[in-house]
């Protein structure tokens, strides 16, 4: 496990080995190298300070363990850290006592929402579970036709009505077909744009509070690093949101955004994508996310 880490905290090591125990004089060194590793995972600069302050209090205060050199147990605290913020367990899709359960599902134009809902409408089918993907984003027709376009691909309805209706409405209707053919989730998908503005916020807060979703998930890009931070932060501070997807988990990113995304909402990852395809999702565990950022 984590071995590149190892690698990086060699000469940190050097300085405590030997040593029996991690003391505030010799672990400056190891806390720096988790810092530096950290922030080449992308995860965000506050968040690494906080985590990198808490793994410098749980490892001065920690027992020592006879046969274990205080090296491969800072290593451990600090992974055990990481899993700790990052929720420890995997946190299923919200299932509403009363069906339909709905999910509204938030983000930027280009995170991947769009192919997000079709990969939930596909992993809850795997699960014997039926939805119905709603298409809210009125302003991109091309938005329409893709969510379309996987539904046919998928097996999974789309309910839609043009791009001439409200939003709220399309959602609203979208809800009682469900309800009137007994489909059990109805998966929402909303416009997002290249940027956070008032109007997507607006219109993201009214579809919120007229559909009252059991769930509401941030769809975050997992390339995009740092910035998945502030993200986070305003669409949490805006809506107010249960979980997220981390979406293009495929690429060269560590995923410090998953650490960043859990710490700044307190919600759960409960998803990651790793891929174009439609099946390219999977449920997001801590203990592996924890060996990658660490690389
Ligand atoms: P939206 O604008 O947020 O709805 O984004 P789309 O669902 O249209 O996705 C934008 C692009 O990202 C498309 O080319 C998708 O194929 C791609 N994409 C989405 N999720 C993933 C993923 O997990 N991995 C990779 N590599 N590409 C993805």
């Amino acid at each position: 496990m984590f071995d590149a880490l190892a690698d990086r905290l060699e000469d940190a090591w050097k300085k405590l080995r030997g040593q029996d125990k991690i003391g505030a004089a010799n672990i400056k060194p190891a806390l720096q190298e988790i810092r530096r590793a950290l922030l080449s995972a992308d995860v965000n600069l506050q968040v690494v300070r906080d985590f990198v302050a808490d793994v410098e209090k749980k490892a001065l205060g920690a027992e020592v363990v006879s046969g274990v050199r205080p090296d491969q147990q800072f290593v451990k605290i600090v992974y055990d850290e990481l899993v700790e913020v990052m929720g420890e367990t995997n946190v299923p899709l919200a299932q509403a006592e009363r069906s339909p359960t709905i999910v509204l599902m938030a983000g930027l134009q280009g995170t991947g929402k769009t192919t997000a809902t079709a990969k939930l409408a596909l992993f809850l089918k795997k699960q014997e579970r039926n939805a119905l993907m709603v298409a809210t984003d009125v302003y991109r027709p091309a938005a329409i036709d893709q969510l379309i376009t996987l539904g046919s691909q998928i097996d999974v309805p789309v309910f839609e009505l043009g791009t001439d209706a409200d939003p709220v409405d399309i959602a609203r209707q979208g809800i009682e077909h469900a309800k009137a053919e007994g489909i059990d989730t109805v998966l929402i998908d909303t416009a997002g744009r290249l940027q956070i503005d008032t109007d997507m916020m607006d219109e993201l807060r009214r579809i919120k509070d007229t559909v009252r979703p059991d769930e509401v998930l941030l769809v975050v890009d997992a390339m995009t690093g740092q910035e998945a931070a502030s993200l986070t932060a305003t669409f949490h501070d805006q809506i107010g949101v249960t979980g997220a997807i981390l979406t293009k988990l495929d690429g060269d990113s560590r995923g410090g955004a998953a650490l960043s995304v859990r710490r700044i909402s307190g919600q759960p990852i409960k998803f990651v994508g790793v891929g174009e395809k439609v099946e390219a999702l999977q449920p997001f565990y801590p203990e592996r996310m924890a060996s990658r950022i660490l690389g």
